[in-house]
C-alpha cells in the first residue's frame, strides 16, 4: 500500500528587539550567564510586567508580510508548567486570541509553486536555559534568555515531505530577515523548529496519529529527522503497531528520533488570561502604517527582476532575498547602472570580498556610486574588465572612488597602438621557438603571447588591440 506523510511546523523566532518582552533587560546574545536579568524576568514575587510595544509591532509586521489577518483584539495568557528554566512557573504566551490568524507562504520545489497555510502567529516570552555540559553532577540555569520576545508561527498540516518542510523554513527565514524582525540565526537558536508528522494511506482523508519532533536548529536536522521519523512510522504500521502520540527528540549523533515524553494536552497547561496584562487593541491605522512600511517583499522583487530586468533566475533570487542587497542593487539601477553587469559584480567580487571578512551585506563598505562610476570607466574603455577587478578590490579596501584609484595606481588602459606594437614585437622577438610552433599550427600559443604582453604592461594593455596586433604579426 502507498502511504503519504503529513507535516505541520511550529516555528519559534526570536524578535530583534533591544529589550525583553516585559522588562527593560537587554536581549544581547552570548553574555556571561545571568548578567541580563531583573526581578521581572527572574520571576520574583510582587513585580508587574510591562509590554514591549516593538515586539507587538514586529509580530503584526510578520503577519502582514505572511498574508495573515491581523486581530483587532488580542490577549496574553498564562501557560502553566514547572521546569527549572521557567522561574515564574508559567510562561506568558497567547492562547485563544493570537495577534495573527490564517495566512500563507508560497514555496517552490522543483519549479512547482505550492501554498502552505498558516494557522496563527502569536507572541510569547522565551524561557531560560539549563546548562549541564562541563559540570559535575550539577545543573545550572542561565536566565539571560528568559523573557526574550519570541513569536510562534504555526502552519496548517499542508506539508507533504521533508524537502517541502525545508523549503518552507528557508522561505520563512528569508522573509523574517528581510522585514527585519528576526536575524534568522539558527545556530544561536534565534530560529527553531518543532515538526509534527504523521503518515496515512494515500487517498485517505483523515490524518494519522502524529508525533512532534522538538527543537531542531538547522535545515539539515529538520530534513534528516523528518526522513527518519516517516520511515519509523511506516515500519511500525507495517508491523501492525500503533503510533503513539508523543513528543520526540532528534539525536543527531545517532541519527534517530527518540521518545521524550507523552504528548501534553492544552488542558494540562491550565491556560487562563494573564490578569497583569491588559488586552491589546490593534488599531486599523497602526496596522496600515506597518503594512505600508514593509514595502515590496522578496517574491515580488524576484518576479520583477526576472520580468522587467530580464535577470536570470539565480541572480533574481540572490538579489531579492536580502533587504540590503536589493536596496543597494536598486540604487545602482537608479544611478544608471546596467542590471546584468551590476548583478555580476554584486554576486561575484562583492560577495567574495564580504564573505572573506565574514560581513553581511548590511556592513558593505562600498556605495552604489562606487560601482556605477567604475562601470562607466569600463564602458568608456578607460580601464579594461580585468583591471576593473583590481580597481574594485582597491575601492572596497580604501573607500576611494574609481577615478581616484585608477589615477593613483596608474591603471588607465593602454590603448595606443604604436606603444603596444613595440611590446608585441619585443615579446615575439624573444620567443622564437613559440612563434615557430604557433605558425606550425599550435593555435593554443596565442594565449601565451597575450599573457606575455599583459605581463609586460601590468595588465593595462587593451586586450582587443593586443589580440589584433598579435594576429597581424603572426599570420
Ligand atoms: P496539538 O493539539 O497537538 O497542539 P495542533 O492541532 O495545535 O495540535 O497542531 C499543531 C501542529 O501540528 C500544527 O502545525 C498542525 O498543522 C500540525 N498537525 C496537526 N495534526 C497533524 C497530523 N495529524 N499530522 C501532522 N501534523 C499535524
Ligand atoms: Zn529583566
Ligand atoms: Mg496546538
Amino acid at each position: 500500500m502507498d502511504y503519504e506523510a503529513v507535516i505541520g511546523l511550529e516555528i519559534h523566532a526570536q524578535l530583534l528587539t533591544d529589550t525583553k518582552m516585559f522588562c527593560g533587560c537587554s536581549t544581547k546574545f552570548g553574555s556571561e550567564p545571568n548578567t541580563q536579568t531583573c526581578p521581572v524576568c527572574m520571576g520574583l514575587p510582587g513585580v508587574l510586567p510591562v509590554m514591549n510595544r516593538k515586539a507587538v509591532e514586529y509580530v503584526i509586521r510578520t503577519g502582514a508580510a505572511m498574508n495573515c489577518e491581523i486581530a483587532g483584539r488580542s490577549r496574553f495568557a498564562r501557560k502553566n508548567y514547572f521546569y527549572p528554566d521557567l522561574p515564574k512557573g508559567y510562561q506568558i504566551s497567547q492562547y485563544e486570541l493570537p495577534l495573527c490568524n490564517r495566512g500563507h507562504i508560497d514555496i517552490s520545489v522543483d519549479g512547482v509553486t505550492k501554498r502552505i497555510g498558516l494557522t496563527r502567529i502569536h507572541l510569547e516570552e522565551d524561557a531560560g536555559k539549563n546548562i549541564h555540559e562541563g559540570t559535575r553532577n550539577e545543573s545550572f540555569v542561565d536566565l539571560n534568555r528568559a523573557g526574550v520576545p519570541l513569536m510562534e508561527i504555526v502552519t496548517e498540516p499542508d506539508i507533504r515531505n521533508p524537502r517541502e518542510a525545508v523549503e518552507f523554513m528557508k522561505k520563512l527565514r528569508t522573509i523574517v530577515r528581510f522585514i527585519g524582525v528576526c536575524d534568522g540565526n539558527m545556530e544561536q537558536g534565534s530560529l527553531r523548529c518543532d515538526a509534527n508528522v504523521s503518515v496515512r494511506p494515500a487517498g485517505q482523508d483523515e490524518f494519522g496519529v502524529k508525533t512532534e519532533i522538538k527543537n531542531m536548529n538547522s535545515f539539515r536536522f529538520v530534513e534528516k529527522a523528518l526522513e527518519y521519523e516517516i520511515r519509523r512510522q511506516l515500519r511500525a504500521l507495517k508491523e501492525g503497531e500503533r503510533i503513539i502520540q508523543e513528543t520526540r527528540l532528534w539525536n543527531a549523533d545517532r541519527g534517530v528520533t527518540e521518545s521524550m515524553r507523552s504528548k501534553e494536552e492544552a488542558h494540562d497547561y491550565r491556560y487562563f488570561p494573564d490578569p497583569d496584562l491588559m488586552p491589546i487593541e490593534v488599531g486599523a491605522l497602526w496596522t496600515e502604517q506597518i503594512r505600508a512600511d514593509i514595502g515590496e517583499l522578496p517574491d515580488a522583487k524576484k518576479a520583477r527582476y526576472s520580468a522587467e530586468l530580464k535577470l536570470p533566475e539565480q541572480d533574481a533570487d540572490a538579489l531579492s532575498s536580502d533587504r540590503y542587497a536589493s536596496a543597494w542593487f536598486e540604487e545602482v539601477l537608479a544611478l544608471g547602472g546596467e542590471p546584468k553587469a551590476a548583478a555580476n559584480w554584486i554576486r561575484g567580487d562583492l560577495a567574495r570580498l564580504l564573505n572573506e571578512e565574514n560581513r553581511e551585506f548590511a556592513q558593505c563598505p562600498l556605495t552604489p556610486c562606487h560601482l556605477v562610476d567604475m562601470l562607466g570607466l569600463v564602458d568608456r574603455g578607460t580601464i579594461s574588465g580585468k583591471i576593473a577587478k583590481t580597481v574594485f578590490e582597491e575601492m572596497y579596501r580604501s573607500g576611494k572612488d574609481a577615478g581616484t584609484v585608477v589615477k593613483e595606481k596608474g591603471l588607465v588602459q593602454m590603448s595606443d597602438e604604436a606603444g603596444i606594437a613595440k611590446i608585441v614585437d619585443a615579446v615575439l622577438a624573444r620567443s622564437p621557438g613559440e612563434v615557430e610552433r604557433y605558425r606550425a599550427g599550435d593555435a593554443k600559443l596565442m594565449g601565451f603571447f597575450v599573457g606575455q604582453v599583459m605581463k609586460e604592461t601590468k595588465g593595462k594593455a587593451n586586450p582587443k588591440i593586443v589580440n589584433e596586433l598579435l594576429k597581424k604579426k603572426l599570420d
